[in-house]
């Protein structure tokens, strides 16, 4: 059965391999087996279901939590051939009926339903007349509190397993934590599931982040680089999207808004125009993104640090989704830390525990300098394959880092230590550059032998330094005022034994990362310009987004083989029969001209 769904692959999405755990999910689903599929963002979910869908009898149902989503895949599947439909509540009776005529004839192998519509009128009973081949839910993670997106509808899913007791369910989520699995196994009552875990590691994400000095110019400056790309912008209050939107405006790029406090129909155009490539950037606080599959968006700007390591895990996992390079900036300031701490404070004491250490878990990744896929993936309880991923700041050196951090970290250290450890990140720095602050003098510390022994720096240097020392593990901070105390690992660096990496006061721009060089390897660029405008004007024409027509993959593919042939048009990656009868033509004669 899996030679069909490797057929299959082929014939309707033009693939000839899988990707990372696609064939041992779809080897389940084949086989009838319950499983739980956690991939990562862009990790492949959807054909794990879908290509083995369209080879068993039976038609499948897939729950799925919006609309916007369901509409997205269906329409997709639909591009490549496969016979798919969703019913939902946006359609009309006519359009509803068509659907129920399809499924009575056999004649559909993918059905999108969402919880709601499950349980409905009567549905199951229509349902339990349906030879169906296995249910899968998406977004599974919806069922657990633990998750983000909690959906009580969700938890009602278990029902399926009494009404429907030998159709397998199969579930897949980009959550990976532990105690979302257990939740997803409970609630949906799986049978002895399965559990696929894939790394979470995105290798074509280059992440970079950066202190917060002149948030337009910094910005500007990733705009520049991705000129005529999609992007996100993340900020982090709905004030701040209003007023970035007009500042970039004024500069001459073309920018819309998102964000909750916007009329439903303003937000609703402004994601379609950006989801169907009619606009570039789109600025928006984190009430964008659930149920956004754009797969061509090649970089996302936090302008603010986030508030957790999970949500900015899921939000710049928003980039390259299609896995070709994309590039995931960070621009974080002390004040972002003081804004969500003042946030957080109105909540009961367990909950802000948690949401307290989650911050400093995440300021910790911003002021640290251990590689950033790896600093990601330790926090999930995962760790990255080698040593240098060439795709972070970090790794690729474009982190200065000081000669003489051991002598700094020694200065930085000994005052701590002076200070009797009963001071924080603020003071200490204040003493170290020798201020004439009150509390100071009061305290009689101008008379340290380390007061102003790093009197030639600025105070927020000395104090990015501190925050680098307890990334690092030389410095713990304590109690509610975070009060500085030095560690053993802190001890050995006195002693000179172990030196830390301090980050020079310089900015530097980090080279050009590996991942960008080897997507674009053999690619004639003028060529893809060509294919890319080709593409823009079929999409038009069929009032789908651009990347229904063919992927960003595909299209460096074709510009990177220049096929002549209709054989050759199949070929290249991300080419299936139905878009090879149906674009092949338009593209040859595109590449043809531009070889002559
Ligand atoms: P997820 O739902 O896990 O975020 P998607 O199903 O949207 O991921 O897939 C991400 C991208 O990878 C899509 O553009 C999809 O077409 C592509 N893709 C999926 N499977 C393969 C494969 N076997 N080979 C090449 N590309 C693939």
């Amino acid at each position: 059965m899996m030679q069909n769904v490797k057929k299959a692959l082929g014939k309707y999405w033009g693939y000839d391999s899988f990707l990372p755990l696609q064939d041992r999910a779809m080897e389940c689903v084949v086989a009838g087996r319950d499983c739980i599929v956690v991939l990562p963002t862009g990790g492949g979910k959807s054909l794990c279901f879908q290509a083995p869908a369209v080879t068993m009898r039976g038609m499948a149902v897939v729950v799925s939590p919006l609309i916007s989503l369901m509409k997205d895949q269906v329409d997709a599947l639909t591009e490549c051939g496969v016979s798919a439909a969703r019913i939902d509540s946006t359609q009309t009776l006519r359009e509803r009926n068509a659907v129920f005529d399809r499924i009575n004839n056999k004649a559909l192998k993918l059905l999108y339903l969402s919880p709601e519509r499950i349980f409905a009128d009567g549905f199951i009973e229509f349902l339990k007349r349906i030879e169906l081949s296995f249910f899968a839910v998406d977004e599974a993670h919806c069922v657990s509190m633990w998750g983000h997106d909690f959906r009580p509808e969700y938890q009602k899913l278990g029902l399926l397993k009494d009404a429907f007791p030998d159709v397998a369910i199969h579930a897949y989520t980009a959550t990976a934590t532990e105690p979302v699995r257990q939740d997803i196994a409970r609630y949906l009552r799986l049978k002895n599931p399965e559990e696929l875990i894939g790394s979470f590691d995105r290798p074509n994400l280059v992440y970079k982040v950066e202190r917060r000095t002149d948030k337009l110019t910094q910005l500007c400056d990733v705009l520049d680089r991705h000129k005529g790309e999609s992007g996100i912008i993340y900020c982090i209050r709905r004030a701040d999207v209003d007023e970035l939107c007009a500042k970039l405006a004024e500069r001459g790029y073309q920018a819309v808004s998102y964000h909750a406090g916007m009329k439903d129909h303003n937000r609703k155009e402004n994601q379609d125009a950006f989801i169907e490539d009619r606009v570039e950037i789109i600025i928006a606080t984190i009430a964008f993104g659930m149920g956004i599959d754009k797969p061509n968006v090649r970089y996302v700007v936090h302008t603010g640090m986030p508030k957790t390591i999970e949500h900015y895990q899921q939000e710049s996992g928003r980039a390259g989704r299609d896995g070709l390079e994309a590039e995931c900036c960070l621009f974080y300031s002390g004040a972002d830390y003081g804004i969500w701490k003042s946030i957080m404070g109105a909540m009961e004491p367990d909950a802000k525990e948690i949401s307290i250490r989650k911050l400093n878990d995440i300021y910790r990744y911003c002021t640290g300098v251990m590689c950033r896929h790896r600093a990601i993936l330790n926090y999930f309880g995962q760790d990255t394959a080698g040593d240098n991923c060439a795709a972070c700041d970090v790794c690729l050196g474009g982190l200065d880092c000081m000669e003489e951090s051991q002598v700094v970290g020694q200065k930085i250290l000994s005052c701590i230590v002076r200070l009797e450890e009963r001071f924080g990140g603020d003071y200490t720095a204040s003493v170290l550059i020798g201020s004439r602050d009150q509390r100071i003098l009061e305290n009689g510390h101008e008379t340290l032998s380390t007061y102003g022994i790093l009197a030639e720096f600025a105070k927020r240097v000395v104090r990015d330094w501190i925050e680098q020392l307890a990334a690092q593990g030389c410095i713990q901070k304590t109690g509610e005022y975070n009060v500085l105390r030095v560690t053993q690992k802190g001890w050995s660096v006195l002693k000179g034994e172990d030196v830390p990496r301090l980050l020079k006061p310089a900015k530097s721009r980090p080279k050009i990362s590996k991942a960008v060089k080897d997507s674009w390897e053999g690619v004639d660029s003028g060529l893809f310009d060509l294919l890319r405008k080709l593409r823009m004007d079929l999409a038009h024409r069929k009032g789908v987004p651009a990347y229904i027509v063919f992927g960003d993959a595909a299209l460096r593919d074709m510009a990177r083989r220049k096929p002549s042939t209709t054989e050759e048009f199949l070929e290249v990656n991300g080419v299936g029969e139905k878009k090879c009868k149906e674009f092949g033509p338009a593209f040859l004669a595109v590449i043809k001209e531009h070889s002559r």
